[in-house]
C-alpha cells in the first residue's frame, strides 16, 4: 500500500464530532483483526471462531476509514484487536497512516498489543512515527502468564517490551487485576514497570463476551487494590490525564505513573472522547452499549467519502450517555455479548 492510497484531503472536513452530550470524540480504537495468537482467560475462550478473511476490511479501506475520521477531527488513532501485529502486512496500514502525523491532522498514532511480535516490529514501528505503545502484562512469573494467556510465551514478550524501549517508543504496561491469580503481584508488576521507566495501568475485568468460567470469580475492585497499595506506597494525586477512563497517580518511591481503570466500580464516561471500529467497519460509539453503525456499506458504496461522512454523524448523534456493566451472580449472560477482541481493548 502507497501512503497516498486512500483517504486524501480533509475534503468536508466540519466542525469535528460532538455527540449529544457536548462531548468531542478525539480518539478512535481501530480493531485491525479478531485473531490472536494467545488466549487470555479473560478475553476469549480457548476455542474460538473468528470471522472470514472476506468479511474483513482490507487495509487500504482501514486507512481510507481512520482517514476520514481524521479529516472529521480524529486526533488520535489506536490500533488494536485481536492481536494487532499478527495482521498481515500490518506495518503497511502504520507507514500509510502516519502521513497524517507529518500534516499536523493526527497527534497520536499508537497501538495496543500483547508484545509477542514486538522484538520484530519495534524498529519499523518507530519508524513509522509510533511514539508511544501499550503492551498488555498481567504476570511476571512464566508459568502464571502461560495459565493466564493460554498460548503466550512471558519471555518473548519482554524481549519484545525492551526492543521497543531500545527503539525508543514509550511504554506502558497493561495488566487486568485478577482475583486470586495475580493481586498479590501488583507491587513486583510497580517495581519492574517503573524500574524500567515504564507507566502501569491497572484494569478491572469487564464482562465482554461469553467466555469459558465464571466472572464473578475473576473480578476484583481496584478499590480494594488501591486500598492494599497504601500500606506499602505513597500514591500522590496527579492531574494528568488522557481524555479517558485511567485515573493517574505517581508512586512517590518510584516516581514512576500508575493508572487505574475502573469502569466497574466508577463511572468513567462523562469525559468519554473516543469510538471504536471493528475489523468489520462496524462503529461502536461505547464500549458496553450494542448500539453500532456499519461503516463497510458506505465505505464500499463509492470512492467518495460524502456517504461514510454521513453515516459517521449519524452514529456519533446517538452516542449514547454511558455504559451499563454489570458483573453480579444473578446475570449469567455477560453485559455485551461481544468479546473485547472484537470491538478492541
Ligand atoms: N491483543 C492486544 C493486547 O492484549 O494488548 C490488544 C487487544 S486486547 C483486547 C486489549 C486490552 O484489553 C488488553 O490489555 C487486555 O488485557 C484487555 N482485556 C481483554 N478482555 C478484557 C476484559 N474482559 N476486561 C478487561 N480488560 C480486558
Ligand atoms: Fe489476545 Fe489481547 Fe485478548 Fe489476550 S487480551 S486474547 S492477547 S486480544
Amino acid at each position: 500500500m502507497t501512503p497516498k492510497s486512500f483517504g486524501e484531503g480533509h475534503e468536508g472536513s466540519a466542525p469535528g464530532l460532538v455527540d449529544p452530550f457536548g462531548r468531542h470524540v478525539t480518539y478512535l480504537r481501530v480493531s485491525v483483526t479478531d485473531r490472536c495468537d494467545f488466549r487470555c482467560v479473560y478475553c476469549m475462550s480457548e476455542h474460538m471462531s473468528f470471522l472470514p478473511k472476506k468479511d474483513l476490511l482490507t487495509l487500504e479501506e482501514l486507512d481510507r476509514l481512520c482517514s476520514a475520521f481524521v479529516a472529521k477531527g480524529v486526533r488520535k488513532l489506536r490500533i488494536t484487536g485481536g492481536e494487532p501485529l499478527v495482521r498481515k502486512n500490518i506495518l503497511s496500514l502504520f507507514r500509510a497512516l502516519s502521513r497524517h502525523l507529518e500534516t499536523g491532522h493526527l497527534e497520536e498514532l499508537t497501538l495496543t498489543t500483547n508484545g509477542s511480535q514486538l522484538e520484530k516490529y519495534a524498529g519499523e514501528l518507530k519508524a513509522a512515527g509510533v511514539r508511544r505503545i501499550n503492551v498488555s502484562i498481567d504476570t511476571l512469573d512464566a508459568q502464571k502468564f502461560k495459565t493466564i494467556t493460554r498460548w503466550g510465551d512471558l519471555a518473548v514478550v519482554l524481549k519484545g517490551v525492551e526492543a521497543a524501549k531500545r527503539a525508543g517508543i514509550g511504554i506502558k504496561i497493561n495488566a487486568v487485576a485478577l482475583k486470586g491469580v495475580n493481586e498479590e503481584e501488583i507491587d513486583d508488576l510497580i517495581r519492574y514497570a517503573h524500574g524500567e521507566g515504564h507507566d502501569l495501568t491497572l484494569i478491572e475485568t469487564m464482562p465482554l463476551g461469553d467466555i469459558e468460567g465464571d466472572r464473578t470469580d475473576q473480578y476484583l475492585p481496584l478499590s480494594i487494590v488501591r486500598a492494599r497499595l497504601l500500606d506499602r506506597w505513597t500514591l500522590e494525586d496527579i492531574p494528568f490525564r488522557t481524555g479517558g477512563p485511567a485515573r493517574y497517580v505517581r508512586v512517590k518511591e518510584t516516581g514512576g505513573k500508575l493508572g487505574f481503570i475502573t469502569p466497574m466500580t466508577h463511572n468513567f464516561c462523562e469525559s468519554c472522547n473516543r469510538v471504536r471500529v471493528t475489523c468489520t467497519g462496524t462503529l461502536y460509539m461505547c464500549l458496553g452499549q450494542e448500539d453500532a453503525a456499519d461503516l463497510r456499506a458506505p465505505l464500499r458504496a463509492s470512492a467518495d467519502n460524502g456517504h461514510l461522512f454521513e453515516a459517521i454523524d449519524a452514529a456519533i448523534a446517538r452516542k449514547p450517555k454511558g455504559h451499563d456493566f454489570v458483573i453480579d451472580r444473578r446475570r449469567k449472560k455477560p453485559a455485551v455479548a461481544r468479546h473485547m477482541s472484537v470491538t478492541g481493548g
